[in-house]
């Protein structure tokens, strides 16, 4: 018997995304809910709901005693996490699979490795992808570390051990700063992730980031889906997303590809998972590797018309891949705009009543939202309330239709980023596709100026 009913512990629009595929498998759905979420989308839809806690995410979408009740309760056989919340607990992940539910996810132990960054580079140098010059591993002693940023270059980047969401990282342009951001960067990460272990690397001045989707089936096998495109960030976070990347060709693509798919074929890797890299002057240069679904999934969908969700309950129900890698086809261009209830330039939250409501349609245009007018957005969790995903069969013909469906959206009662994308694709670097990381802060502030 496969999987017949899953257990979606998240909320929002990837909430109704995971809905979307079970439903499309003939699969039923149950969704978890806090009291703040009673009138949300991924509850109406779903074909059971189960209240599990307060507004608090620490007492509800985090609460695994209440998850794992809820899934009991409600016959589920499997939990799929989505992304943030548990999606990367790896102890949540064991839990899970010890009460003898399927979790949609990779192997507990592969989360461990992946989530401690100081054992994922090292994993990631063994299994053959290309590094980031630095520390070899966790660094304590500062003349070690002198002596190493010595041999690389300043600048260099002291890193949280077990960063994420681009904190606990410093700068360091000189041997004179080292010691104080060193000490710096440990209390940092002590207080942020209780673990002060930092290290090393070189930090590189101008980069891309640039993400390869990967399949594993959990027995040896694994596919990769391409890249995607990530460079246009604030503060680390992402703002628009692009598949394929505008600077990567043909040969690059399949090169890094194969070496990506090997690496989690090698490692025995089990369900969806993203290698992220930053990429400057032609070369690769592995950060992290994310072992869940991504924010960002839905422009490989588009590129590949593979659903990745359905990818990954397969591989939970021990089916295998639906591809070979000789199968996937990389056809047009897609973008991703996420759409924030914020100030488009302040970034102020802007949480509250929506009061109407228009999804842009036509074709090869998808809105993943939980929205509806009449919807309270609460202040409680994360503010991107829509994802406006469009295909073109070129990147060109894919800007203007994006154009099109910015214009036709409409989110009225709160301030979202609309007009941020809207502005955007009016300059002239994100029309050539001409960013790094660091273009959309230096824009910003220019425009403050
Ligand atoms: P997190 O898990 O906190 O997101 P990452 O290692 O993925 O941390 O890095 C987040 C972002 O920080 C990257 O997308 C990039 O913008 C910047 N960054 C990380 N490492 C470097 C580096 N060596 N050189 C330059 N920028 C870096």
């Amino acid at each position: 018997m496969g999987i017949s009913r899953i257990l979606i512990a998240n909320r929002g629009e990837i909430a109704l995304r995971i809905h979307r595929a079970a439903h499309e498998m003939g699969i039923e759905t149950v969704a978890v809910h806090s009291t703040a979420d009673a009138d949300a989308m991924h509850v109406r839809l779903a074909d059971h709901a189960v209240c599990i806690g307060p507004p608090a995410a620490s007492e509800s979408y985090l609460n695994m005693a209440a998850i794992i009740s809820a899934a009991e309760i409600a016959h589920c056989d499997a939990i799929h996490p989505g992304y943030g919340f548990l999606s990367e607990n790896a102890k949540f992940a064991e839990i899970v699979e010890a009460h003898d539910i399927k979790w949609i996810g990779p192997k507990p132990e592969h989360i461990v490795t992946m989530g401690d960054k100081v054992q994922a580079k090292r994993t990631a140098g063994a299994l053959g992808l290309p590094l980031v010059p630095g520390s070899d591993g966790a660094i304590e002693d500062v003349a070690e570390a002198a002596k190493i940023a010595e041999d690389i270059g300043y600048p260099v980047i002291i890193k949280a051990a077990s960063g994420g969401g681009g904190r606990g990282m410093k700068v360091c342009n000189g041997p004179d700063e080292l010691e104080t951001l060193m000490k710096q960067a440990g209390s940092e990460a002590k207080a942020a992730f209780g673990d002060a272990t930092v290290y090393l690397e070189k930090y590189l001045g101008n980069p891309r980031h640039i993400e390869f989707q990967v399949f594993g089936d959990g027995k040896g096998n694994a596919i990769h889906l391409g890249e995607r495109d990530c460079s246009l960030q604030r503060r680390h976070q992402k703002v628009l997303e692009e598949a394929p990347s505008p600077v990567i060709s043909d040969e690059d693509r399949t090169r890094m590809g194969e070496t990506c798919a090997k690496a989690m074929a090698d490692m025995g890797y089990r369900g969806a998972g993203t290698i992220e890299f930053l990429w400057e002057d032609g070369e690769f240069y592995f950060i992290e590797m994310n072992t869940r679904l991504q924010v960002e999934h839905p422009v490989t969908e588009m590129i590949t018309g593979i659903d990745l969700v359905r990818e990954q309950i397969r591989i939970a129900d021990g089916k295998p891949l639906s591809v070979t890698q000789d199968e996937v086809e990389f056809k047009g261009h897609a973008i991703e705009c996420r759409i924030n209830a914020e100030d488009a330039f302040t970034f102020a939250p802007s949480p509250g009543m929506v009061t109407a409501y228009h999804a842009a349609g036509g074709m090869h245009v998808r809105v993943d939202s939980g929205l509806y007018a009449g919807y309270r957005i609460p202040p409680y969790y994360d503010s991107m309330i829509a994802k406006l995903i469009v295909y073109g069969r070129n990147r060109e013909k894919c800007i203007m239709r994006l154009r099109r469906a910015l214009e036709e959206m409409v989110v009225e009662g709160v301030k979202t980023s609309i007009p941020l994308h809207q502005e955007l694709l009016k300059q002239d670097d994100v029309l050539s596709g001409d960013y790094s990381i660091k273009w959309l802060e230096d824009w910003l502030a220019q425009r403050e100026g």
